[in-house]
């Protein structure tokens, strides 16, 4: 063991300053405990996690029996590679189908992965399932996506900072606008292979699209043999007060997309679902990942997806996103100009002569409370799917409170 000496927190700072790549501008403040809710800095303050590591930690930090999974299997076996078989696969394969309904399945490690693993997928599918010429394949995309940071997927942002400087991109993408399904309907070709969508853009700011939005494009994919990708990514998991947010909107999509809370933060573990034949096309050799679907990583899946049922965490969201909406559309502010929401994927977004969201992220932290800024004017707020009545008034109060300062 190697002895360290505890730094300050204007060391870690400026270490992380130093020596790090400056890809982030995270919030000053240096985490270095936390439990359900609550996580704890350097200096022993105490504050409500209201980001959830961008909805991974769903079931709340450091969630005992995920832990105890994880020990355990640690100590039992960690990595075989896909090569050769490992007794915690099936069982995620199975417990995953049953509570998703899904037919097949891809386990990865990051989300960016899955994204890529389902747009290889599909475009094969599309030569060879649905005859489309070799080198056509089309996807269709929504604006103002976020679908991770592979070059692959970075090829089809609308984002000039997720874009500018990385190219020559990927071909093979088109991009429509998000909640507007004439225009989905308008763009389809014969070799478009398939649409990849968010059920709510949380990157983007929590944009819900209008309701009735998703089942015309479950209605326009299917007369075009057209497969629905959901990326539930950020959405599934039981953070909308569902399972799946596509739930909400009475639909059931050809391929899903997890990642994020599947391991309840633990460990990077994604994976692909199919409800049609698109995995069916991938065959021994065409696409694999050395981490992908090891035994540790199904051993924390497995647990992390026990509790999100066994603790009703999904029903909770509901409830306590219910409390938590209509708390922050009682706040009378002059900033705010919307407050969104569905379970407990929240935000406020500012009037732009509020001066931008990230001064009331910083009077936030002060406050006790972790919120993030996005896109200039708005507050996402995603707590854990474990909190209760009394945190999520604690959280309203503060919001209110920096919101009046
Ligand atoms: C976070 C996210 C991703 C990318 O996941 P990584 O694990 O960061 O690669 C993809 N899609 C959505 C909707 C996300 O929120």
């Amino acid at each position: 063991m190697t002895l360290h000496q505890p730094l300050d927190v204007d060391a870690y700072i400026s270490i992380e300053h130093r020596l790090g790549a400056h890809n982030y501008k995270p919030l000053d403040v240096v985490l270095t405990r936390g439990e359900r809710v609550w996580v704890w800095d350097v200096d022993g303050k105490r504050y409500l996690d209201c980001l959830s590591a961008y909805s991974a930690v769903n079931q709340g930090h450091c969630h005992p029996k995920i832990l105890a999974a994880m020990v355990e299997q640690a100590g039992k076996l960690t990595l075989t590679s896909r090569a050769f078989r490992n007794d915690q696969l099936a069982h995620l394969y199975e417990e995953l189908a049953a509570l998703t309904d899904s037919h097949k399945i891809l386990p990865m490690n990051s989300g960016a992965e899955a994204v890529e693993t389902a747009i290889k997928a599909v475009r094969k599918w599309g030569y060879e399932v649905k005859g489309v010429p070799e080198g056509k394949a089309e996807i269709i995309v929504a604006s103002d996506n976020f679908h991770g940071r592979t070059l692959g997927i970075v090829s089809f942002s609308t984002d000039p900072d997720a874009r500018g400087g990385f190219g020559p991109f990927t071909p093979g993408f088109r991009v429509v606008p998000f909640g507007d399904a004439d225009a989905l309907e308008a763009a389809i070709g014969p070799n478009t292979v398939a649409f990849l969508v968010e059920p709510i853009q949380g990157e983007a700011g929590v944009m819900i699209p209008p309701p009735g939005y998703f089942r015309r494009v479950r209605d326009i994919c299917t007369r075009h043999r057209v497969t629905l990708i959901l990326d539930e990514i950020q959405t599934g998991l039981g953070r909308t007060g569902r399972i799946l947010a596509e739930e909400h909107e009475g639909i059931v999509a050809d391929v899903t997309l997890i990642g994020k809370a599947l391991s309840g933060g633990f460990y990077p573990v994604s994976a692909v679902l199919s409800n049609s034949d698109v995995l069916g096309t991938l065959k021994p050799g065409q696409h694999g990942s050395t981490f992908g679907g090891n035994p540790l990583a199904c051993a924390v899946a497995r647990a992390a997806l026990r509790v999100l049922t066994e603790e009703d965490m999904i029903g909770n969201a509901d409830r306590m996103g219910a409390r938590f909406v209509a708390g922050l559309r009682s706040i009378s502010s002059n900033h705010v100009k919307e407050v969104r929401g569905r379970g407990l994927m929240l935000a406020v977004e500012l009037h732009p002569e509020a001066g931008g969201a990230r001064r009331f992220v910083e009077a936030l932290r002060h406050r006790g409370v972790l919120a993030k800024d996005t896109h200039g004017h708005t507050i996402r707020i995603a707590p854990p799917l474990v909190i209760t009545a009394d945190e999520v008034d604690f959280a309203l109060e503060q919001i209110d409170a920096a919101l009046r300062g």
